[in-house]
């Protein structure tokens, strides 16, 4: 059976970092639905170029747009096995179609990863953090800091702070979170599938707490 796994909780409580990690240990592809489009932005496709406005004002991107991306992504050879979600779903809508795709193969969604952090802890990771404008690794300035400023420590490549982590954007992105996509807590809550982590302190101890969660050997 194949194993899709989900991570729930506002921008900034590390689900990008977490998610990538936990893909790494059960040898699943990490599949960010933000960095899809990004790419698309970055090379001028249209998807890109009409998402490009909607991400920068903290807004999201189109039910339709966002489940044709991830459809269209589960149907390479390499998500035969299942994939690990970053990013999506994000609304109501999105966590129906998942359902769909899933269920169409026979499959059930294996983990739900709800992680919470305080409002204050957010907004202090999200100022902070740095992204490899080549590779995609995740750096914060103070915690997380690479060896060379802005420079990524795994590929050389510069480190650059996101558009939509500037403050004002990160209020808006907030607010969309709390209205848009909390209530997929109440959506999921109620399944087996469901697990509660904090995402306070090291991501070291985060990753434990989920590789607890999840119950995967490393
Ligand atoms: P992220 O990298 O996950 O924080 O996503 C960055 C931006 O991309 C979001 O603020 C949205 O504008 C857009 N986006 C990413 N994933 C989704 C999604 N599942 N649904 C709608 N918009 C999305």
């Amino acid at each position: 059976m194949a194993k899709h796994l989900i991570f729930l909780g506002a921008p900034g409580v590390g689900k990008g970092t977490q998610a990538q990690r936990l893909a790494q240990l059960m040898d699943l592809p990490h599949v960010s639905t933000g960095d899809m489009l990004r790419a698309s932005v970055q090379s001028g496709r249209e998807i890109g170029l009409r998402a490009a406005a909607v991400m920068e004002s903290g807004a999201l991107v189109g039910d339709e747009i966002i489940i044709g991306i991830v459809a269209e992504r589960l149907l390479l050879p390499d998500a035969a096995a299942g994939v690990v979600f970053d990013g999506f779903p994000r609304t109501i809508h999105q966590a129906n179609a998942l359902d769909n795709l899933v269920s169409a193969h026979g499959d059930q969604i294996t983990a739900v990863l709800h992680i919470n952090l305080s409002d204050e802890e957010i907004v202090e990771r999200l100022s902070g953090r740095r992204v490899c404008s080549k590779c995609g690794a995740i750096y914060h300035i103070r915690y997380h800091a690479p060896a060379v400023n802005g420079v990524c420590d795994i590929c050389g490549g510069v480190l650059l702070q996101r558009e939509d982590d500037q403050p004002a954007v990160i209020r808006k992105r907030l607010a969309v979170y709390q209205a848009e996509t909390a209530p997929l807590i109440a959506y999921y809550h109620d399944r087996p599938a469901y697990h509660l982590v904090s995402g306070e302190g090291e991501a070291d101890e985060v990753f434990s707490r989920i590789v607890e969660a999840v119950g995967v050997v490393r």
